[in-house]
């Protein structure tokens, strides 16, 4: 697809990530800028080049009246400067989002544009909440509404003839004034047993939904402490929901979960666990590198004819060795003759990415494993070329090298992450987090050098618990004086996530 300076007006759905549509990925890829809505997810931003402007709509103009101005000018400025720009909306860009107005301001200004509608916030807290808007039995209209009247508009809500609407209300924007809305509609003539439910932050991690008789409502959502941003339905599908309300049934919902792997690695783990329902933030302790000297490893692949066996303990380390093999110009016929071996199946997966299949990987995912499994098939007069990061356990060279030749090269390099994220580390020193994910004992070491006394006695009195992907993982935190709360039975992200969900479920039972 060519680049072209256009402006993508794009809806950016209710906040879960699985919402984006694919279009909207497109368009994110494509981008020069990003103009986002502050309801929009930081992690969303990540789909752009990492040299794209991102520029936050409430930056742009503190005033809220005056807000869009800023907002068209700069969409139309960067498009006539040959720029391609996402103007990225909350939900569906032509609901309640001035998507129509930003359309006019660019049709006037002679910008061509495309809209790519979202998944609104309405349809995402019934479709989350398990409210059906229609329903043979019940609802054959459903009707939009905003609950925030501005007074300069020319088209005033018609509360009376929304009371007789028969069908269901999803209302936007409503909270501030939810009291006045119910009035009116029970003032109008509307059943004060109608069902009725607030949904907050639907979709995420952090959704919230109160239920209640419509002039209950009010009452229920004040006891309950729920606020913006949040949708109000309104009609007899509400008192289906007991029934439908899957996503809030699911194992992680609400529970926060620090990811801590390296952040090109953190997105998929992070996006299963919010699958299952939780709130995650990243904080990458570990950052991936090219070695400091490659001469070693350039000279191991002029020499790949002398080895017989090809050792990965990693994915980055399978990427990092092949990418330097197409840095030499050559490719994987260079590799024909060897055996290969992984720790594990991500590295396994990783080989299979090029289309090469493991010859050996071990039971159970680690280096003793790893060691042993070699050990029985490597022969005394074999030589084993270990490709690897610049630091790590040493168990599998000096285990080899009892047995047969060994060379180890460091293909990548992993230092520790310069600047902790401060929001996170906050988060960490208010106990504002669940669990945090450790995968291996450098990510566990980096992210205990990162803590002040404050965060580290939250892990320490286990207000944050810790969860570990594998003994040598636990290993290395109980050194660093924390406590395990639980270990993945396999070394894989799997099993990482099967351990996190069933101590969720063991600490939901046992309050
Ligand atoms: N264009 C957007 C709506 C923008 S108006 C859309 O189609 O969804 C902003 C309002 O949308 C908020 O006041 C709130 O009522 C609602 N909203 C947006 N995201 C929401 C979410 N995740 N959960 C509940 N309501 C949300």
């Amino acid at each position: 697809m060519t680049k072209d300076a256009r402006v993508y007006l794009v809806g950016a759905g209710p906040g879960n990530p699985g919402l984006l549509t694919l279009r909207a990925v497109e368009c994110l890829r494509l981008a020069d800028v990003v103009i986002y809505d502050k309801l929009v997810p930081a992690s969303f931003l990540d789909y752009a080049p990492e040299g794209a402007e991102k520029i936050c709509v409430a930056s742009l103009a503190a005033c809220h009246e005056q807000r869009h101005r800023p907002v068209q000018e700069t969409m139309i400025e960067a498009a006539r400067a040959g720029k391609t720009v996402v103007r990225l909306k909350g939900g569906d860009p032509l609901i309640f989002g001035r998507g129509g107005e930003e359309a006019q301001a660019l049709h006037a200004a002679g910008v061509p544009f495309e809209i790519v509608p979202g998944v609104s916030a309405g349809l995402g807290a019934a479709a989350f909440a398990g409210i059906p808007l229609t329903h043979r039995l019940h609802a054959s209209a459903v009707a939009f509404v905003t609950g925030h009247e501005n007074p300069e508009k020319c088209q005033p809500i018609d509360w009376s003839a929304l009371a007789r609407f028969p069908g269901t209300l999803v209302i936007y924007m409503g909270m501030s004034r939810l009291g006045h809305i119910v009035k009116m509609l029970l003032n109008e003539g509307r059943e004060p047993h109608t069902p009725a439910a607030v949904v907050h932050w639907a979709t995420t991690g952090e959704q919230q939904t109160v239920t209640a008789p419509l002039a209950d409502l009010p009452q229920a959502v004040k006891a309950a402490g729920v606020a913006a941003p949040a949708i109000i339905i309104i009609g007899t599908v509400v008192a289906l929901r007991p029934d439908l309300a899957w996503f809030e049934r699911l194992p992680l919902l609400g529970k926060r979960v620090l990811v801590t792997r390296p952040r090109h690695q953190a997105g998929e783990l992070a996006q299963r666990l919010q699958l299952l329902g939780a709130v995650t933030s990243v904080l990458p302790t570990v950052e991936i590198r090219e070695p400091a000297d490659w001469t070693p490893v350039d000279r191991a692949l002029r020499e790949l004819a002398s080895y017989h066996w090809l050792v990965f303990t990693s994915a980055n380390g399978v990427h990092a060795f092949l990418s330097r093999l197409k840095h030499l110009g050559k490719d994987v016929r260079c590799l024909g003759h060897l055996k290969l071996a992984a720790i594990g199946p991500k590295t396994a997966d990783a080989l299979r990415h090029y289309h090469l299949e493991p010859d050996l990987v071990p039971g159970r995912f680690q280096s003793e494993d790893l060691a042993q499994a070699l050990k029985s098939q490597i022969l005394p007069e074999q030589r084993v070329l270990l490709a690897r990061a610049d630091r790590g356990r040493e168990l599998l060279r000096d285990e080899l090298s009892r047995h047969c030749t060994v060379e180890q090269v460091a293909v990548y390099s992993q230092v520790d992450a310069v600047a902790a994220d401060e929001s996170v580390l906050n988060s960490l020193r208010r106990g504002e987090i669940d669990y945090i994910t450790l995968t291996s004992s450098n990510i566990a070491r980096a992210l205990v050098q990162s803590l002040d006394a404050p965060a580290r006695s939250r892990l320490e009195n286990g207000d944050i618990r810790l969860v570990t992907l594998s003994p040598v993982t636990s290993a290395e935190v109980r050194a660093l004086g924390l406590p395990v709360a639980a270990e993945a039975r396999a070394a894989t992200m799997d099993s990482l996530v099967d351990t996190l969900v069933e101590l969720a479920q063991l600490e939901r039972r046992t309050g």
